[in-house]
């Protein structure tokens, strides 16, 4: 293999006010480590995954990389440089030596493509690639009670993941362990241990921040869209009458249904549902329920709005294609939209309501009901703040 990443997650995250470690916290749904992970699978530079865990904590880490191809794992130490160490020979120890190794931090979540990339690509010109952020903000120095002030001119801030030629980074850590040296990390480990050592540097990314308190997994840069199918289909009576379609009444044969059969919306409400993973319309309101009977269904989207904001989302947009040979849809287009939006909350523009028949085909084309089709997409209700 001939690049590993090698992913330190052994600490106790002390700091960080919760009862599971920060690494294992979800975010999204997936713990914090697996997003980090998946930044590094996806990565084509990368041939493989190791990750150094806490020995208390091996029962969350299975959990956590439950289907994923990863290297064995290793056991980490009492610091951040033993755990890197222990990674290092753990991956000599299980028979992989590869000619380089990028060393990051699990904390690190917002991890980009384009960091990791440069940084193997960096490294076959150099022995070690830091990834490096000039600092903007002033710099001073606490001495005593007095203030001094830091020239940050030539200053920088160090990321993860730091490159390595494996060989060489593998052989600084054993000599810094005999000279009983400590570091903050390995770069600066490889450039006091080997001063011979060729050190390039790929510029950071100011989101590519430890994830040290509750407050910062707010700023995962994760893509939060949810999106969901909904589609029901009502069958005709015999009688005429008002039906409702999208909250309006059209005049049409009346539909077979429990509550006020309005088709339009026993889809929008699926396809919300669907988007947080809810299940559908039918275990939340049982067709059985005698309160239910003739009830408008702008109930239902309500309550899954309901639902979706418990969950932390919104409505976007939705897509509505109505498939009839009856009533004509066309007229009532416009006032099924706005109505639509109305209960949604959000503009008339993201609503989009289209009408279809059946070209005479199947049982919608001999004209025995109205089917619906809805797509919706969720968004987060709190836009992420920088
Ligand atoms: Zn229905």
């Amino acid at each position: 293999m001939d690049c590993i990443a090698l992913i330190l997650a052994a600490g106790y995250s002390t700091r960080f006010n919760a009862e599971v470690p920060k690494q294992y916290m979800p975010i999204n749904g997936l713990p914090l480590l697996r997003h980090v992970i998946n930044a590094f699978l996806f990565n084509k530079h990368i041939n493989g995954i190791c990750v150094v865990i806490n020995e208390e904590h091996q029962g969350m880490y299975s959990d956590a990389v439950k289907g994923l191809q990863l290297l064995p794992f290793a056991i980490g130490g009492q610091t951040r440089q033993c755990s890197a160490r222990n990674g290092l020979t753990h991956l000599a120890a299980i028979g992989i030596k590869p000619r380089k190794v990028l060393i990051h931090d699990a904390a690190r979540a917002n991890i980009s493509q384009g960091i990791i990339t440069n940084v193997v690509l960096e490294l076959e010109r150099y022995d070690a690639v830091d990834v490096q952020l000039p600092v903007y903000d002033s710099v001073k120095r606490h001495i005593n009670d007095r203030i001094a002030m830091v020239d940050r001119n030539g200053l920088f801030a160090s990321q993860t993941p730091q490159g390595f030629r494996y060989a060489i980074i593998s052989e600084c850590h054993v000599m810094a362990e005999q000279n009983n040296a400590s570091y903050t990390d390995d770069i600066s480990l490889l450039a006091t241990e080997n001063t011979e050592a060729r050190i390039g540097f790929v510029t950071g990314d100011p989101k590519n921040t430890k994830i040290t308190t509750a407050n910062d997994l707010e700023h995962k840069a994760d893509i939060d869209i949810r999106i969901g199918l909904g589609y029901d289909i009502h069958r005709f009576s015999h009688e005429s009458g008002y039906i409702k379609l999208g909250g309006i009444g059209i005049e049409s044969l009346l539909l077979e249904a429990h509550s006020d059969g309005d088709v339009v919306l026993h889809a929008l409400t699926d396809a919300i549902l669907g988007a947080i993973g809810a299940g559908d319309i039918g275990n939340l309101f049982p067709d059985t329920d005698p309160a239910l009977r003739g009830a408008d269904s702008a109930i239902f989207v309500r309550r899954a709005l309901d639902i979706a904001a418990d969950y932390g989302y919104t409505v976007h947009n939705v897509d509505i294609v109505i498939i009839a040979q009856k009533p004509k849809i066309g007229l009532h287009r416009a006032a099924i939209r706005s109505n639509i939006a109305a209960i949604l909350n959000i503009a008339a523009d993201f609503v989009n309501i289209k009408a279809t028949t059946a070209e005479g085909l199947g049982a919608i084309g001999r004209e025995e009901g109205i089917a619906v089709n809805a797509v919706v997409l969720l968004k987060t209700a709190e836009p992420y703040k920088y």
